[in-house]
């Protein structure tokens, strides 16, 4: 709260005003040291001088432990909404991390079959060209053989 204008603390600063919440004195102003609270100087008096009383200080009372009550929910609800998103981003990076996992094991056995591809298309290669050639002897020996 603001510096009261005017009323000054014990040691010549403006004195401030707070509410007391307590259960004697719900909504009660006070004057507290406006230099610093409670560091150097403990200076303390009612601004409020009529103490709560009736039915005003049941209903401020009432108030007091609704307000509570509301702000501990709002407070609750304020922690899902943040857990919410932070959740839900961290599943779907999850689920990019793993699918970029399984695409890049995918890959790599594809590379890998690739090759054993390639692999054992020059063993056919070899092998076509071994039989030509073989051909071409067995061939070249059984002309030579009938002349
Ligand atoms: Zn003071």
């Amino acid at each position: 709260m603001p510096p009261d204008q005017g009323f000054l603390c014990d040691c010549g600063k403006p004195a401030t005003i707070r509410q007391a919440w307590t259960d004697a004195n719900p909504g009660r102003r006070f004057y507290r040291c406006g230099a610093a609270w409670r560091s150097v100087c403990d200076f303390f008096q009612w601004r409020d001088l009529e103490k709560p009383h009736g039915w005003q200080k049941t209903a401020l009372l009432e108030a007091r432990d609704v307000i509570r009550a509301q702000k501990e929910t709002i407070k609750l609800l304020q922690e899902a909404a943040k857990e919410e998103p932070k959740t839900e981003a961290d599943i779907a990076k999850e689920e990019g991390e793993s699918s970029i996992e399984k695409l890049e094991k995918e890959n790599i056995i594809l590379r890998s079959e690739l090759q054993a591809s390639h692999q054992a298309e020059q063993t056919l290669r070899h092998f076509v060209l071994i039989s030509w050639v073989g051909f071409i002897c067995v061939v070249a020996t059984v002309f030579h053989g009938l002349r």
